[in-house]
């Protein structure tokens, strides 16, 4: 009898965890279709050209990913793809290149970036009206995880005015911006870091509506933090197991209101906020030269 039950509660937590990533996976293909609509409105295709520089496997496979999104909502995207040893100079030339270049609305470099090649340097030199992973000061848009979110939690209908959101991590490219993000949206906001005692980490967590974790620490946040049992858990980590499979920074299946799961969950929405982003882009340029 308990055998049964234990399989029978495990069921239920596989539909559940199944049935949240049908709600991206559908968000996903809803704005995808949205877009394509939007597009037969624009006199020109939005264009993305990503470059990558080196061999590194993750990277190849993001940019595959980036690229068949763009082209499966009928963007044009080309993919540029340097030897691991292009230099610092060479590329900021090329990106210079690409700023100048009328036909290209949106421009991505693929992190991370071969040693010798400064990220700073690159985001110093992407013009802000083309930077739609928006990672350069003054870009014109969203960083794409902290928007992916934001759009998902809305269309749920989370109402993030004076909510407790806990964020965990502070790099320039996901904790700090989400953090903003969550700030402009009213959300009480609170930012943990490597350097927060674990005390205070089970105290933030456990008065928090929504935990945005991007720490990169497989399974780390997991039974032996209290959350709300209303909370929603956001997972932006990806890491990799000796296997090769993906897990997030939670472990699944913990007792909260909403989970994002790990695949299938926020890398889906950074790359349809790619997409946003471009397409604004394009809009923005159509209206410059009005
Ligand atoms: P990062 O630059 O390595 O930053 C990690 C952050 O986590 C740092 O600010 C660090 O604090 C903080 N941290 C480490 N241990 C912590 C702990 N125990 N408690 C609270 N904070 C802690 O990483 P990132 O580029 O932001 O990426 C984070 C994760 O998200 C990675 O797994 C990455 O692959 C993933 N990611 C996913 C997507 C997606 O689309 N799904 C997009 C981007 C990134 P300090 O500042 O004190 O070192």
């Amino acid at each position: 009898m308990i055998k049964q039950t234990l399989s029978f509660v495990k069921g239920l937590l596989i539909c559940a965890s199944l049935m949240e990533l049908m709600t991206i996976k559908e968000f996903v293909a809803k704005r995808k279709q949205e877009l394509r609509d939007e597009l037969k409105s624009l006199p020109r295709v939005p264009h993305l050209c990503i470059i990558r520089v080196g061999d590194d496997p993750a990277s190849e496979a993001y940019v595959k990913g980036k690229s068949k999104d763009a082209m499966e909502v009928g963007f044009y995207c080309d993919v540029i793809v340097l030897p691991s040893d292009t230099s610092e100079a060479g590329l900021l030339s090329l990106i210079r290149e690409k700023n100048l270049d009328k036909e290209i609305d949106g421009i991505l470099v693929q992190l991370p970036l071969p040693k010798g090649i400064s990220t700073k340097a690159i985001n110093d030199t992407i013009a802000p009206e083309k930077d739609v992973d928006g990672f350069v000061l003054n870009s014109h848009f969203i960083p794409c995880t902290p928007k992916g979110i934001v759009s998902y939690l809305q269309e749920e209908g989370f109402l993030f005015a004076g909510k407790n959101a806990v964020v965990l991590g502070r790099s320039q490219i996901v904790g700090i911006p989400m953090a903003r993000l969550l700030l402009s949206l009213d959300c009480d906001v609170t930012v943990l870091h490597s350097k927060t005692s674990d005390e205070d980490r089970k105290f933030y967590l456990k008065h928090a509506d929504l935990v945005v974790s991007a720490i990169g620490k497989m399974g780390y946040l997991n039974e032996s933090y209290e959350f709300k049992k209303d909370a929603i858990l956001v997972d932006v980590g990806i890491n990799r197991d000796e296997n090769g499979k993906l897990h997030g920074d939670f472990v699944p299946s913990l007792p909260v209101k909403m989970q994002t799961p790990v695949p299938g969950g926020v890398g889906l929405l950074t790359r349809l906020a790619l997409l946003e982003n471009l397409l604004e882009a394009t809009k923005n340029e159509l209206l410059r030269r009005k």
